[in-house]
């Protein structure tokens, strides 16, 4: 199987199956994804959210942190690719 993990703003959680992205276009570095859930999300140089480690926590919390961004930043997918937060 491929290496899922492309880069700090899109990696794949192998624990809840769940694809995480953060796009640095929209982010405007408020911190609440990092707030929500600092072990998965951390600012950069930049001030713009980067994923550091996708299976720090449960599914519930990576779905608390795209709701919580102010901008929807961060898109979680599932396996098939339906967005599954933050709700459309
Ligand atoms: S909450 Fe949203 S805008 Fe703020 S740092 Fe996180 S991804 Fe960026």
């Amino acid at each position: 199987m491929s290496e899922r993990v492309i880069s700090d703003t899109e990696k794949f959680s192998e624990r809840n199956r769940l694809l995480v992205q953060v796009d640095h276009e929209i982010c405007a570095g408020f911190a609440d994804c990092v707030g929500a859930a600092p072990d998965v999300f951390d600012l950069n140089d930049d001030s713009l959210a980067i994923i550091l480690d996708p299976d720090a926590v449960e599914a519930d919390v990576l779905v608390e942190a795209a709701e919580v961004c102010p901008v929807s930043a961060i898109l979680l997918f599932d396996e098939d690719g339906q967005q599954v937060a933050p709700e459309l």
